[in-house]
């Protein structure tokens, strides 16, 4: 079955066999990664080889810590705000694309001065803004922006622009891994693992150094960034499991894809193939996002009636393409086409739609 779901996602499934085959008894370790303790050096050298992986598929310098946290990205909602605001008068200032944006945003209001200078809402985020839309102040706490709208299917293809001074936060949990970035460009970029890098229970936050020391000292310890980079991302106990099964999504990443951009190519690949028949059958789908900001990631669209969008979600299961249903809040369908999701898998899609349409349009 290929499985369309936004998370927790389909993953590699050369990855699952290897987990499966090592679940009981990690060889050489005697007994299962599950009964092993965090601070043993089989795990600590499962926890850095993780992190060095993920610091040489995208060339992460030492000036960036690089953290294994939990609370999911949603901690990151709260945590970014109450390290860099929380306590002081600066003003953090955020621009919206959708849901988790604002979701994000929400959560930020709670810790200190937000300043919104985007919000896509009154197109119902179908599109992210250019350079000139927006004004970034020189002095601001960090701007905040999310690269892919999970929900909405819009994508960032190039991250905003933002003066030097002002450290650029970004949420990337539904594109962190599936393409080549310049990290050198942000001051804290993050995304939970369930969509590109792993199993869900662990979010990646990448994030400056200097970044490190804002925090208040009243700041519950869990919160506070310091704690996890001082202490090697177990400050507490990490997601032992999730950390495991994400450093393998990162090694088939560098050895069987052969990197970033190479899984870029192929994401973007099987991106066009599922775009193609929305724009060659445009009396039949509608392409939620406007076309120069749609996600390589989330494919959303629409078809003419909801009797018409049922009759799609359950013939297309009937043929195995599992989980288009769209997100309630934006409703038609919704194809999340994430790293591990092969190439045959949007082929098998794009022919279906095309049979689909010319078969009802
Ligand atoms: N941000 C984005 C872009 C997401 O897609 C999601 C989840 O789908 C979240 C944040 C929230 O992640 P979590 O459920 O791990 O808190």
């Amino acid at each position: 079955v290929y499985n369309f779901s936004a998370g927790p996602a389909a993953m590699p499934v050369s990855v699952l066999k290897e987990l499966q085959e090592e679940l009981l008894c990690l060889p050489g370790a005697g007994a299962s990664l599950m009964e092993l303790s965090h601070r043993g050096q089989v795990f600590t050298d499962i926890l850095h080889g993780a992190e060095n992986s993920i610091r040489s598929l995208y060339g992460i310098s030492d000036d960036y810590a690089v953290l294994f946290l939990q609370g999911g990205a949603a901690l990151q909602f709260s945590m970014i705000p109450a390290n860099l605001i929380r306590g002081n008068d600066k003003t953090a200032q955020y621009i919206v694309t959708g849901s988790w944006g604002k979701k994000a945003i929400g959560e930020a209001k709670k810790e200190g001065n937000i300043e919104s200078i985007y919000d896509a809402k009154e197109s119902n985020f179908d599109h992210v803004p250019s350079p000139g839309d927006y004004k970034v102040r020189d002095d601001a706490a960090y701007l905040y922006y999310c690269s892919n709208e999970t929900i909405q299917g819009v994508q960032f293809a190039q991250a905003p622009s933002c003066p030097t001074s002002v450290p650029l936060v970004c949420d990337a949990s539904s594109d962190l891994l599936s393409r080549p970035l310049d990290i050198n460009k942000y001051g804290i970029i993050y995304a939970c693992a369930q969509k590109n890098a792993g199993p869900a229970g662990v979010t990646v936050v990448i994030i400056r150094r200097d970044l490190l020391d804002h925090a208040p000292a009243n700041l519950p310890g869990y919160m506070t960034y310091k704690n996890h980079a001082d202490g090697d991302s177990m400050w507490n106990t990490p997601p032992t499991f999730a950390v495991w099964a994400l450093g393998k999504v990162a090694r088939w990443l560098t050895d069987d894809i052969g990197g970033l951009a190479a899984m870029q190519a192929v994401n973007e690949q099987k991106a066009k193939l599922v775009y193609e028949v929305i724009d060659a059958n445009s009396n039949f789908y509608k392409g939620h996002a406007k076309p120069d900001c749609r996600s390589k990631m989330n494919v959303t669209f629409n078809l003419p009636n909801d009797e018409l969008l049922g009759r799609f979600v359950k013939e297309a299961a009937s043929q195995d393409l599992a989980s288009l249903k769209g997100h309630r809040s934006v409703g038609g369908i919704r194809a999340s086409i994430y790293n591990a999701m092969p190439l045959e898998g949007a082929e098998a899609l794009a022919s279906f739609m095309k049979d689909f349409a010319s078969k009802n349009g």
